[in-house]
């Protein structure tokens, strides 16, 4: 199927209910800011090998791609409008190929309420390589920052850490054939599901994000592990942090894991693909922050404490500081 065929099939249909998007017939897309807002913009890319193993389901791989990006969208408090699309796709890529990874997109533009505006198709001799840039829109001057953050603020993170970490090990050592000492054929498999969900479907945090605006005084979406990305905003922000290991919210799974071999403390503090929002917010927002996590249906929970000297540090229970080999990951490294 040629490079028009799939537009016109594949993705105009993605583009219908988005005037913008100009029903994917002429060069670019046409955005007009509402009165009083801004754009927020951002842009993941995925490739196989690296970011997914490339025998998932296509409709799941969309699914991530688009995911990841609100993730940002959610980190700075912004609400979904559109994305574009730019696909490079090996040459041999089947119809029914195409056909599953809309059908992902489709699914999660109903959940999320965002529309596909734009993007290019390629093919290569490479394997599958995809770029998404999401748009988004709040309020003129809301935009939660990474450089807020300031000592005496309470450090935060959504949900539970290390789930998608651990699906991931899942995932690469049954494929090897093994399960490395780590004792996760134990698991129940419902649990060992459950991680492995948490790797290939993230879920934004977006309704927590908007919810922010006006009350963190820093966020980020936690991608490449805790510890670095704790780094980042401190960086951002001219601070560092103190972060309590028995504070860090866990799963049910999660814990049996480290329950069997407390290495995987590793995935916890350091696995990327959280997803989760890691915010700072003074004192004084604790109960607002606290009836969020009543009302959003996941965990809001309070992990440490930002402080004038430059370093992150994890300390146990005890207050000795936790050794970590691999504070997150890196490409390139
Ligand atoms: P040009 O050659 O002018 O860059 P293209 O032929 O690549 O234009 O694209 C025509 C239209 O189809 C444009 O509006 C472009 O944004 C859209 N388009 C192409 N590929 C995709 C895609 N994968 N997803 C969404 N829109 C696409
Ligand atoms: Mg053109």
């Amino acid at each position: 199927m040629d490079e028009f065929s799939l537009i016109k099939n594949y993705f105009a249909p993605l583009a219908r209910d988005f005037p913008g998007s100009l029903g994917l017939r002429d060069d670019t897309a046409l955005l007009d800011p509402r009165p009083g807002e801004q754009f927020i913009i951002t842009k993941d890319a995925m490739c196989e090998g690296v970011h997914f193993i490339g025998d998932e389901n296509p409709a799941l791989i969309a699914q991530k791609l688009l995911r990841v990006n609100l993730s940002d969208l959610a980190a700075k408090g912004a609400s979904p409008l559109c994305y574009f699309l730019a696909i490079m796709a090996p040459k041999n890529t089947k119809p029914e190929w195409f056909a599953e990874f809309t059908r992902g997109l489709a699914a999660d533009q109903e959940q999320y309420c965002v529309a596909l505006a734009g993007g290019d198709t390629t093919a290569t001799h490479g394997s599958l390589a995809l770029s998404l840039t999401m748009v988004g829109t709040l309020p003129k001057g809301t935009m939660l920052q990474r450089s807020g953050a300031r000592p005496g603020d309470q450090v935060f993170v959504s949900g539970t850490l290390g789930d998608a970490a651990l699906g991931l090990h899942i995932i690469s050592s049954h494929s090897q054939g093994e399960d490395q000492g780590g004792g996760y054929n134990s698991l129940p498999k419902r649990e060992r599901e459950f991680l492995v969900e948490r790797y290939l479907l993230p879920q934004p945090r977006l309704e927590l994000g908007m919810a922010l605006r006006g009350i963190a005084t820093s966020c980020m979406d936690i991608s490449d592990g805790l510890l670095q990305d704790m780094g980042h905003i401190g960086n951002a922000s001219g601070v560092g942090a103190t972060l309590h290991q028995e504070k860090l919210p866990l799963s049910s799974a999660a814990r049996a894991l480290l329950d069997k071999n407390s290495g995987y403390w590793e995935q916890v503090v350091g696995g990327g693909d959280d997803y989760e929002l890691l915010f700072t917010a003074p004192a004084k927002h604790r109960d607002a922050i606290k009836q969020l996590s009543d009302s959003l249906g996941y965990s809001i929970s309070l992990i440490g404490e930002i402080t004038a000297s430059k370093t992150v540090s994890l300390l146990d229970a005890k207050g000795n500081p936790v050794k970590v080999q691999q504070p997150g990951f890196q490409h390139f490294k």
